[in-house]
């Protein structure tokens, strides 16, 4: 449920209410708006009518309305604001600038990181990618350099000032990855993973969280739900393409949900082209049409030598293509009402 204070209620009237809520056995989230500040009990709903009743009655309390929707954080009744989620190194996400992050697929060594990050900081990306750990079909193919690759990111972070946006697959790794992750970044394949998602939630780093190749878009904001209930709001959503009977690609790239996100949720929402089409020609053509259905960012892969990538190289793209796609980003982020 919504508790509405009244307009310039006093803070402690407001700390009375955020009091009662957890009390009552609820988590308080409140939200302080320029106007009205809010806060969200968010809860077991059996007993709801009778704390509906219990907080309308307490003082400098508006009104109280029950939240409709079962992603209760994630939807737009509690926040009306779009979310702009800020990462280290100043760089904001959901803002009127898109947020360009770009790298390897896999981290695999020193000279490969540093120069794509170096690469894709000079054609304007804004964030490095690169994977430690890597979530791979066959136990048989390379598994990421895990410590040493995160080890590599930080480098590439400390020659090139571009924050660092890096899987974590298993809850065991949580800590590790947040001492190098300026963005932890959550694979389609652990969506579901909810106990990784509830110690994310327990952090503040931003979290990148990539929809499951066979999620939808309500699943994907319980997931969503899952980091923000337990006190993380820093959530990005990532659209990369969901599994149909399509063969021509190797995802089918959802773009309607880019809108159908702004309808449901503030949380910022980027596209990556690259996973969504598995092929590197498709990607400048779909990440065009991601700025133009409204994504706040895109994640491009990116290699020096796609053709001898560790990983996913058929979808890579060389400096030279992602340069020539951002020139053209620009355009399309021109015609959206957004920047570069
Ligand atoms: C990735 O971004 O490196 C990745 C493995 O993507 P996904 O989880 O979307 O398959
Ligand atoms: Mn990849």
């Amino acid at each position: 449920m919504i508790v509405v204070m009244k307009t310039g209620a006093d803070k402690d009237k407001i700390d009375a209410v955020i009091g009662k809520v957890t009390q009552l056995g609820y988590s308080p989230h409140p939200i302080y708006g320029e106007k009205r500040t809010v806060v969200a009990a968010v809860g077991d709903e059996r007993e709801r009518e009778k704390v509906m009743e219990v907080l309308a009655n307490m003082p400098d309390v508006d009104h109280v309305v029950p939240i409709m929707k079962p992603y209760k954080l994630a939807g737009k009744e509690v926040k009306k604001d779009r979310s702009v989620i800020l990462i280290d190194g100043g760089v904001e996400v959901g803002a009127e600038k898109l947020f360009i992050i770009a790298g390897p697929c896999s981290v695999e060594g020193e000279e490969q990181v540093v120069s794509t990050a170096r690469a894709v900081k000079k054609a304007g990306a804004h964030a490095l990618r690169g994977g430690a750990f890597k979530p791979r079909t066959s136990p048989y193919s390379f598994q990421g350099m895990e410590k040493e690759g995160l080890k590599l990111l930080a480098t590439a972070r400390q020659e090139t000032g571009l924050p660092v946006v890096t899987e974590v697959m298993n809850p065991k790794d949580v800590d590790l990855v947040e001492a190098f992750a300026d963005v932890m970044q959550v694979g389609a394949r652990n969506i579901q993973n909810f106990s990784l998602l509830k110690l994310l939630g327990e952090l503040k780093k931003p979290i990148l969280l990539k929809r499951g190749m066979s999620t939808n878009i309500k699943e994907w904001l319980m997931s969503a739900e899952y980091i923000l209930s337990q006190g993380n709001a820093n959530v990005i959503l990532c659209e990369r393409g969901i599994r149909t009977f399509e063969t021509k690609t190797r995802n089918t790239l959802d773009l309607s949900a880019v809108p159908v996100l702004r309808e449901e949720t503030h949380l910022p929402v980027v596209v990556d082209p690259s996973h969504a089409t598995g092929y590197r020609h498709l990607v400048p053509p779909m990440a065009y049409a991601a700025v133009a259905s409204g994504a706040d960012g895109l994640m491009v892969e990116v290699h020096p030598k796609p053709d001898e990538a560790m990983s996913d190289g058929i979808q890579s793209l060389t400096f030279d293509d992602f340069a020539s796609m951002m020139e053209k980003v620009k355009l399309f982020a021109k015609a959206a009402d957004r920047s570069i």
